[in-house]
C-alpha cells in the first residue's frame, strides 16, 4: 500500500507559471521547530516580513502584510475589502488572471466593465481613457504580468489615468513581484497583491498585499460588513498591525519561516540585480530557442522575463513532449492555459529557477528530443 510508504518525491526542476525551485535555505527555515502565532517570537517574524514585503514592493504603505493563502486568495482580499454591491468597477482583461479579477468584482455585487486586449498584447492605455471618459469607476484593476499569456503590461499612464479620474488603482504582481521592478509609490498603485511562489521562490500558499492610504480611506467609509469574514480587513488589520496583536487565525508558521528566509535572500541580492538576472537569463533562453527555430507569442518590448510564452513548433506534440520533459529530465514546463492551451508553452524563469544552468539544461533537454 503505497500510502504506508514514505513520500519521495521525484527532484524536479520546475520552469513552469509557478512553483519555482525553493533555495535550499528557506527549505531549512521551513523545518524550524514550530512557534505558537502569538509568540512574541513570532510576532518578532511577522514584523520582519512585513518591513521586507514593503521594501520589495518599494512602498512606505503601513497597510502592508501577507495573506495566509495563495495569490487569489490576494486577488480576492483586495477586491472584496474595495467594492460593495453597486459599486463601478473597470476590469482591463488580457487573459485568464484579468478575467478571474472580473469574476470576483462581480460576485462583490459590483457592475463591472471591461477593457479588453487580445491575448498576447497589452492594454493599451487609450481604451482605458475612453472607458474612463464616460464611466466613474470605484476602481480600475489590472495585471502587471499576465502569466498565461507572457505579456508585461506597462502600469504607469493606466495608473495616473485611474487616479485622474478619482478611482483606486489595484494591481495584480503575482508573477512580476521579485522578478521586475513594481514600484507601488511611485506609480500610484493604492491595493497590490502577490503570490510566494513565483519571483520570490518561497513555498506556495501565501499572498503578500499592500494597501494606500486612499485605499485605507475607501475601507474605512464602506458602508456595507465585506461579504468574507476571513478576508475582511478590518479584522485582519489587527493581527498584523494592530498594537496588540490580537488572534484572529492561525498563522501558517512554517510558511512564514520559509517566506523570511525567501526574502531575505531577495534583499541579500538587491532588487536591481535580481530584475537584471531575470533580463539576463530570458535573454539567453531567447538566443537558446530561436537558435532551435521557436517563436515567442508576444511582441518586443511587452515580453516577460520570468514567464517565457514560445509557440509550439507544427509538428510537436504538446502533451507527449512536457511528459517527456517531466519522465526524462524532471523538467516541469507549463502548457497554455484557456485558448491558448496546445499551442504555446509557458517557460518559467522565476527566482532561483532563473538561471543559465536551467536554461542550458532545457536547451539542451529540448535539443536532444526535437532531434529524436
Ligand atoms: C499565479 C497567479 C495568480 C494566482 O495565484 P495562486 O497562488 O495560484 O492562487 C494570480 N495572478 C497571476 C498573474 C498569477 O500568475
Amino acid at each position: 500500500m503505497s500510502y504506508q510508504k514514505e513520500l519521495n518525491t521525484s527532484q524536479r526542476i520546475l520552469m513552469g507559471p509557478g512553483p519555482s525551485d525553493v533555495h535550499p535555505r528557506v527549505l531549512k527555515a521551513m523545518a524550524t521547530p514550530l512557534i505558537g502565532h502569538l509568540d512574541p517570537e513570532f510576532v518578532t517574524v511577522m514584523d520582519d516580513i512585513k518591513a521586507m514585503a514593503q521594501l520589495a514592493f518599494q512602498t512606505q504603505n503601513h497597510l502592508t502584510f501577507v495573506v495566509s493563502a495563495p495569490g487569489s486568495a490576494g486577488m480576492e482580499t483586495c477586491l472584496v475589502n474595495l467594492l460593495e454591491p453597486g459599486d463601478e468597477a473597470l476590469i482591463c482583461i488580457h487573459g485568464v488572471f484579468g478575467g478571474r479579477m472580473a469574476d470576483i468584482a462581480e460576485r462583490c455585487g459590483a457592475k463591472v466593465s471591461r477593457v479588453e486586449a487580445p491575448w498576447g498584447e497589452p492594454i493599451d492605455p487609450e481604451q482605458v481613457k475612453r472607458a474612463l471618459e464616460n464611466s466613474r469607476p470605484k476602481l480600475v484593476a489590472i495585471v502587471h504580468a499576465e502569466t498565461s499569456t507572457g505579456v508585461l503590461q506597462p502600469l504607469e499612464e493606466i495608473g495616473r489615468m485611474a487616479k485622474d479620474a478619482g478611482a483606486l488603482f489595484v494591481v495584480d504582481a503575482v508573477t512580476s513581484y521579485c522578478g521586475a521592478e513594481v514600484k507601488v509609490d511611485e506609480w500610484g498603485i493604492d491595493a497590490i497583491y502577490s503570490g510566494t511562489q513565483k519571483c520570490l521562490s518561497a513555498p506556495p500558499g501565501l499572498s503578500p498585499v499592500s494597501f494606500s492610504e486612499r485605499a485605507v480611506e475607501a475601507l474605512e467609509q464602506r458602508r456595507t460588513k465585506v461579504q468574507s469574514w476571513f478576508l475582511d480587513l478590518s479584522l485582519v488589520k489587527s493581527y498584523w498591525a494592530g498594537a496588540k496583536r490580537a488572534y484572529h487565525h492561525t498563522a501558517p508558521v512554517s510558511s512564514m519561516f520559509a517566506l523570511r528566509e525567501a526574502y531575505r535572500l531577495v534583499l541579500e541580492e538587491g532588487l536591481e540585480n535580481r530584475f537584471a538576472r531575470h533580463r539576463r537569463n530570458h535573454e539567453l533562453l531567447k538566443t537558446e530557442l530561436e537558435a532551435m527555430g521557436f517563436e515567442f507569442l508576444v511582441k518586443p518590448g511587452y515580453r516577460l522575463p520570468m514567464l517565457n510564452a514560445v509557440v509550439i513548433p507544427p509538428g510537436v506534440d504538446d502533451a507527449a513532449t512536457r511528459k517527456q520533459l517531466l519522465d526524462g529530465y524532471n523538467i516541469e514546463i507549463g502548457g497554455g492555459l484557456g485558448k491558448f492551451a496546445g499551442k504555446i508553452w509557458r517557460i518559467g524563469l522565476m527566482g532561483q529557477s532563473s538561471t543559465a544552468n536551467h536554461v542550458h539544461m532545457l536547451s539542451s533537454a529540448l535539443r536532444e528530443m526535437l532531434k529524436a
